[in-house]
């Protein structure tokens, strides 16, 4: 019979975790054609959450999990877990029930039946979320998709079952920066949509603030484009044609009117524009550098402290 992995990041999950766990059963329940196994990632919870996962691995073998040292992050997480999981199928679930698992079998129908390698959530709205927040998200898929020739779809989540293929490919990228949304769509194959309304998750509460997500969108365009360094030569270019351009005028204005001396009001301007566009690209230099420092440094993703 197949196996399938269900992998669980959680961080402070407590409540949710056992509201997950009995959701999920009773689809589980519907689908005798698979083996099931789930691995439960700890991201260092400060909260029972350990407990939780103790007590559900002792009294169900199907549970697994592994408790991290520290908090590492939902990517650190899921790596875990795929690293983990031993199934010839691998779903990636959160704890907190945004993730409906009555979509569990429409995914195994699309891999096992429709010959996809992969069957993707996406929300179809934003609803309950903050609009600057709906705004910024649209607007780093946009960016993303001109300029990394990703295919990444707006409001995906991590929701996915995978077949072995897809996660064996997915643990043979070993960057330290892990960004699963690019990952997924790098790593390509195919690929169906399944969407859904958003809802609300059952308990506890959101790890993501407004900045959170903004570095780590940040962290998505350092891990798959490097276009930011393009327009900073194409920049740099500009303004040299530009300067020549400006000289060439001064250059006839003080042959045609003389050369009265006026104008420096507008050259402190230029003097500071410039060093802060010199800085601003600077800046985003040294972003690729510190990320590319990381990288070579070859840290582990995750330390594990507890395993079952
Ligand atoms: N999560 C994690 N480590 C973290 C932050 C979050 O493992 O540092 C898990 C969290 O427990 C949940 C999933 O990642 O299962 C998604 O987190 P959350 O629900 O807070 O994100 P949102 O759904 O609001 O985007
Ligand atoms: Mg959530």
């Amino acid at each position: 019979m197949e196996k399938c992995s269900i992998v669980v990041p959680c961080y402070n999950e407590e409540e949710a975790l056992p509201l997950f766990y009995e959701e999920t059963e009773k689809v589980l329940a519907t689908m005798p054609m698979l083996e099931f196994e789930y691995l439960f990632v700890d991201d260092g919870s400060r909260d029972g959450t350990l407990e939780v996962m103790r007590a559900l691995a002792a009294k169900d073998p199907k549970v697994h999990y592994v408790s991290f040292s520290r908090n590492f992050g939902k990517e650190a997480g899921m790596l875990a877990g795929l690293t983990e999981a031993t199934g010839d199928y691998v779903v990636v679930m959160d704890a907190d029930l945004q993730d409906p698992p009555e979509l569990l079998p429409e995914m195994y129908k699309a891999v096992k039946e429709e010959g996809y390698d992969c069957a993707a959530t996406r929300r179809v709205n934003r609803k309950g979320e903050p609009p600057v927040r709906s705004m910024f998200a649209r607007l780093f898929y946009r960016m993303m998709n001109r300029m990394a020739k990703l295919n990444m779809m707006d409001g995906a989540r991590d929701y996915r079952f995978m077949k072995r293929v897809m996660v064996d490919a997915i643990l043979s990228m070993k960057e330290y920066h892990r960004f699963s949304k690019g990952i997924f769509g790098w790593v390509g194959f195919n690929t169906k949509w399944i969407d859904f309304t958003n809802r609300e998750r059952v308990a506890g509460k959101t790890k993501w603030s407004f900045f959170s997500l903004f570095a780590y969108s940040i962290e998505g365009m350092v891990a798959f484009t490097t276009a930011p360094l393009e327009w900073a030569s194409f920049v740099g270019l500009l303004f040299c044609f530009l300067a020549l351009a400006f000289l060439i005028f001064l250059f006839v204005r003080a042959l045609l009117f003389g050369d009265p001396v006026i104008g420096w009001p507008s050259l402190a301007c230029m003097i500071t524009f410039f060093a802060g566009l010199q800085l601003f690209v600077s800046g985003i230099i040294g972003m690729y550098l510190a990320k590319a420092y990381n990288e070579i440094k070859g840290r582990p993703v995750y330390i594990i402290r507890e395993k079952k």
